[in-house]
């Protein structure tokens, strides 16, 4: 590349949060940063794509937009609006996000999803997330993050791939490539009373912990290893395509 790389960088936990800020501090060297995020929190927004109302883009300055919207829609118009024609990414990074992607969860997250979309529209995508709670120092994994990005844009990614790559708090102890595991933990419903008297709710989880096993993305962690979980939009199980065969007639 003759050039230097042009990077798209986006999150599910909106432009004003911590995260994004020392992602793009972090990636700044290394090549021409722009930003395309939420302008609120987006965190469980999953792969969604905002298509019964209208979207709003704000520019902030010659490289920060904001999209009233989802991860998903703020990569679809970075790539065929806010920037192009004249800039294509070489890469999009995702988060960095506050909490785990880990196990199921990496389908609820919306920061996994900005990283997926940019794939399916061929802009190799990784999504970094820090596996921490109420306490957030990024130093690591922007760390992590910067080495991840370098390594991507020197190698490219196989055909179809994104990275999901979680971060452990403290010190990583390297890398392990894994497999996404199986959380275990059971929603938790609060139920609560407005100012007028009405009922709302709010979903939460207790957490039975996981299973640290296998080559999963959780055991990794728990290890104190960076996890780095390839993978697709593909939704196919494809060993039970052949289970149920016999459903064809
Ligand atoms: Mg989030």
């Amino acid at each position: 590349m003759g050039r230097k790389p042009n990077i798209l960088i986006t999150n599910d936990d909106g432009i004003h949060s911590e995260g994004i800020a020392a992602l793009e501090e972090g990636l700044r060297d290394i090549g021409e940063v722009y930003v395309v995020a939420p302008e609120t929190e987006m965190s469980g927004a999953s792969h969604s794509l905002t298509l019964a109302r209208p979207l709003r883009i704000r520019q902030i300055d010659e490289r920060h937009w904001t999209v009233d919207g989802t991860p998903t829609d703020c990569v679809t118009l970075a790539l065929n609006q806010i920037l192009a024609p004249d800039i294509r990414p070489d890469i999009c990074a995702s988060g960095i996000n506050h909490g785990a992607n880990l196990g199921d969860d990496a389908t609820y997250s919306g920061t996994v999803a900005g990283a997926m979309e940019a794939t399916i529209l061929g802009v190799p995508g990784v999504a970094f997330s820090l596996v921490a709670n109420r306490t957030w120092d990024f130093t690591e994994s922007v760390r992590v993050a910067r080495e991840v990005t370098i390594r991507t844009l020197a190698e490219g990614l196989p055909s179809g791939t994104l990275l999901n790559v979680n971060i452990p708090k403290g010190f990583a102890k390297g890398y392990r490539v894994t497999k996404q595991g199986f959380k275990t933990a059971r929603p938790v419903i609060s139920e609560h009373i407005d100012p007028r008297g009405k009922l709302y709710y709010w979903i939460g989880e207790v957490r039975d912990g996981f299973r640290a096993e296998g080559g999963t993305d959780f055991e990794a962690i728990d290890k104190g290893f960076v996890s780095i979980t390839p993978m697709r939009s593909d939704l196919t199980n494809h060993l039970a395509i052949e289970e149920i065969r016999n459903w064809e007639s």
